[in-house]
């Protein structure tokens, strides 16, 4: 049988930055014969053109779902809704989904889907009748199912499109009683899972933890102290970025001195309001003229102001050979996918960037789809059963404590505020952190150690799909393949 050819060492496309990046960590491991290959090409990617009669008319769609890895199944992995949307990007996608996975430990293969539409340019209404008629054509492929294929949120789609499409798949399998696990990022009330909306902004302030807890992380990037106060330009106030920002900088005392949007960026030395901004930008469609902060036409240029921390949250391929010398940030946390293009990469690395990267520092959300797709195979909210039962336990041993102060004279009484946090038992949602800040850990301190072990690791982009590949590679050969 033929081979399939090696990426050429192009620049080029996302994909083939993709594969360059697994590629440098590919040869780093000791692979049998033929199994790199096996693990970066994509497996199948399935085009669709379908037609729905909107504004007295067919109007012709065509749609994607690429499926990179299936060593685990289901395949997991969004849905985008952009013009931008085409068969390189989506396998890229895909497989930056299986090394995803792969490194914090999920029990998926890695998949992506995209549907090439301005979804600005279409109602309500004519949005739901594409997503169901986009659901029908993926189920009729297996390509969206709870046990083979379970699609989710990405660019351009919310809660709103997986609750159209977790309804159109019920209504196909009205007798699948697993129906609901089809997606994730669904509504709470319909299948969905506190937490969910702001999991990937939530684990890359998890990331950032994290790499604050490791002085050597924090050296590296020339950096000192903790999170308090350090300067961050965010690069997309979307789902991701806001939510990143805000719990940065409500929650961690870090500072956004810039936000980069479409139409340009806000700066603000002080640090910006980002929930007024956010109101500001879906109010106005910009973030132009928003008060107190100095605009930058030039929203490109905001990547390269000086800051501790760059946030690309964005689009892919916005660090390249054409700006990547330019970046004054010293630590880059890559909470987009494929932010940074192999080239761009390169020269960040011969700068002595710490660059946290998308495989690991946008895990959140996959992380918390995970966790929802568990609950809905479970068809029982986490928590259900332990919370009041450890409430009992907890107020027992604040009882006995009250009692032996009082018997033995002690005079300890526990504040208020403490009291009513112990008696608190674990609602769904603070499962949810305790299980994202958990993963983040463990796969950060993974990456660490086979950076720390080995010499030849330069980075933890290439640590990342080290530990990634090393396992995809394992469940291979358990295979027997
Ligand atoms: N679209 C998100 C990502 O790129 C989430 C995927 C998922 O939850 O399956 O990671």
């Amino acid at each position: 049988m033929d081979s399939i050819p090696a990426p050429p060492p192009a620049h080029g496309s996302f994909r083939q930055s993709v594969e360059e990046m697994f590629g440098h960590a590919a040869t780093l491991l000791d692979l049998p014969p033929g199994l790199e290959e096996k693990i970066r090409v994509c497996n199948s990617t399935y085009t669709v053109r379908f037609g729905v009669r909107l504004r007295g008319r067919i109007q012709t769609f065509v749609g994607y779902r690429s499926v990179h890895s299936e060593h685990h199944e289901p395949v997991k992995g969004g849905i985008r809704y952009a013009m931008s949307v085409n068969q390189d990007e989506v396998e890229a996608l895909a497989a930056l989904m299986t090394y995803k996975c792969a490194l914090v430990e999920l029990p998926f293969g890695g998949s992506k889907g995209g549907l090439r539409i301005d979804p600005r340019a279409w109602n309500e209404d004519e949005l739901e009748r594409i997503t169901r008629r986009f659901t029908y054509e993926l189920s009729r492929r297996h390509l969206i199912s709870p046990s083979q294929n379970v699609p989710a949120p990405d660019m351009g789609t919310g809660e709103r499109e997986m609750a159209w499409m977790a309804d159109a798949y019920k209504r196909l399998h009205p007798a699948d009683i697993d129906s609901r696990a089809c997606v994730t990022g669904k509504p709470i009330g319909f299948g969905g899972i506190h937490g969910r909306t702001e999991a990937t902004g939530r684990g890359v302030q998890y990331a950032l933890h994290e790499a604050f807890r490791h002085p050597e992380a924090v050296a590296r990037a020339g950096l000192s102290g903790g999170l308090e106060g350090k300067r961050i330009v965010v690069q997309g106030l979307g789902n991701v970025g806001y939510h990143a920002a805000l719990f940065l900088s409500t929650e961690d005392g870090a500072k956004i001195v810039a936000v980069a949007e479409r139409d340009g960026a806000v700066v603000d030395e002080a640090g910006l309001d980002i929930a007024a901004l956010k109101a500001h930008l879906s109010a106005s469609g910009g973030v132009r003229d928003f008060p107190g902060a100095q605009f930058l036409a030039d929203a490109d240029a905001a990547l390269e102001l000086d800051c501790d921390i760059l946030i690309p949250a964005a689009m892919e391929a916005v660090i390249h050979e054409g700006n990547a010398a330019r970046i004054k940030a010293p630590m880059i946390v890559e909470a987009a996918n494929g932010p940074t293009t192999a080239a761009g990469d390169k020269i960040l690395r011969e700068q002595g960037k710490f660059v946290i990267p998308d495989l690991y520092a946008n895990a959140g959300g996959v992380t918390v789809s995970y966790f929802e797709w568990v609950k809905n195979l479970g068809h029982m909210d986490f928590g259900r059963m332990e919370r009041r039962r450890e409430e009992a336990r907890h107020r027992l041993l604040i009882e006995e404590l009250e009692r032996l102060s009082a018997d033995q004279n002690l005079g300890w009484s526990l504040s208020a505020g403490f009291k009513q946090q112990y008696l608190m038992g674990a609602d769904e949602l603070t499962l949810v952190r305790s299980g994202l800040d958990d993963i983040m850990r463990g796969a950060f301190q993974q990456m660490m150690t086979v950076m720390a072990d080995d010499s030849r690791v330069p980075d933890l982009r290439t640590a990342g799909y080290m530990v990634a590949v090393r396992r995809i590679a394992r469940t291979y050969e358990a295979l027997g393949l």
